[in-house]
């Protein structure tokens, strides 16, 4: 007889709402196979519009209103006490702290950055994640432990099921003690603010033009930043465009990089290589431009166009720059 499995997603990142309703579709589909109830605690005071992305998405039960303090031993408690197999937590430096602390509370295992869950009967799930440098993609089981444990990196799940749920319970979460011996075990040694000036993020652009080593001159580029500015689209590249320090490392998308979800996705003069590739697997729409008709990102593209991509570039800048 198939076990019955539940699944919860910790969050605690308003700003992430796209990526939390994939994550919660993600829960919700997993739950068909798993018929189980899919869980959500959001950490800290969050909107209400957040919490009917979540009811949208397909949460059977919403428990907001999570303090800091109180975070671990909520989620202990809920996920004991609902017998909760698969605990998953977005990409943040708050869940993931959690999520380690959780794991050894727990002694469950803990895969980090992963970029794909399936389900494999009898309650276990697969997890895919880039290990040995980002060199590999790995599916991982949690073989012999009851809590099976996961850090989501971002934009890893498409819009799967356009489905619209919106009757899960929603409970407002009221500490009446907070649990001291429960409390983060952890302090502060340092802290260090991360710069973030000239990172166009990407990650959640709905248009983004990708860059690779087709295009050679810097003033291409220039001018590929322009059209994008026009197009309202955001730039990232290929490592082999970082390698070259033409875009930044923060615009790599790919096994190493980040992964993007954007509605379209147009590569200009990129060869299509697995790593690359893999960033992309959410993208909706993908257009390519490569002067080699046997170019491998054409074999993932909707739209291909086989010419010089810096030639297109300069075209469409100037239809753009005549017709706006
Ligand atoms: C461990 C590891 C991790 C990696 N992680 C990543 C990652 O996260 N992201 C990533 O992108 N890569 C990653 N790579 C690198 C990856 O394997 C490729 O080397 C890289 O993606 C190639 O970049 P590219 O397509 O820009 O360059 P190339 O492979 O050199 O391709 C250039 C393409 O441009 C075309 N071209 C040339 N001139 C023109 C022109 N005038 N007009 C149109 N087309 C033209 C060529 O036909 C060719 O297809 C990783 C590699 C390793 C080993």
């Amino acid at each position: 007889m198939e076990v019955i499995a539940n699944s919860i997603l910790i969050c605690v990142d308003e700003k992430e709402h796209m990526n939390t309703l994939r994550v919660v579709r993600k829960l919700r589909i997993l739950s068909k196979r798993t018929l189980g109830m899919v869980y959500v605690i959001c950490l800290g005071n969050c909107s209400s519009e957040y919490i009917e992305i979540i009811n949208v998405g397909g949460a059977h039960k919403i428990i907001h209103g999570v303090s800091e303090q109180s975070a671990m031993a909520v989620c202990e408690k809920i996920i004991v006490e609902n017998q909760i197999g698969l605990i998953t937590f977005l990409d943040s430096v708050e869940c993931k702290v959690l999520a380690s602390m959780l794991a050894t509370k727990l002694g469950g295992g803990l895969i980090a950055d992963c970029i794909g869950i399936e389900y494999e009967g009898d309650g276990k799930y697969s997890f895919l994640r880039a290990a040995a440098s980002d060199s590999v993609l790995v599916k991982i089981m949690c073989k012999d432990t009851k809590y099976q444990m996961c850090t989501i990196k971002k934009n890893s799940f498409s819009d799967i099921e356009d489905a619209k749920y919106g009757s899960g319970e929603v409970i407002e979460y009221y500490s009446t003690e907070e649990r001291t011996d429960s409390m983060p075990q952890y302090k502060v040694v340092n802290r260090e603010i991360y710069k973030t000036e000239g990172n166009n993020f990407i990650d959640n652009a709905k248009i983004v033009f990708g860059f690779g080593r087709g295009i050679k001159s810097p003033p291409t580029l220039m001018k590929l930043r322009e059209l994008a500015e026009r197009c309202s689209a955001k730039v990232g590249g290929t490592r082999a465009s970082v390698e070259d320090r033409l875009i930044d490392e923060k615009e790599q998308i790919g096994q190493s990089g980040i992964s993007i979800s954007p509605n379209i996705y147009v590569a200009f003069g990129i060869s299509g290589a697995q790593q690359h590739i893999v960033g992309l697997k959410n993208a909706k729409i993908i257009i390519s431009i490569n002067n080699n008709e046997h170019a491998p990102i054409f074999d993932y593209s909707d739209y291909v166009i086989i010419d010089n991509a810096e030639e297109i570039i300069e075209a469409a800048l100037q239809i753009m720059k005549n017709d706006f």
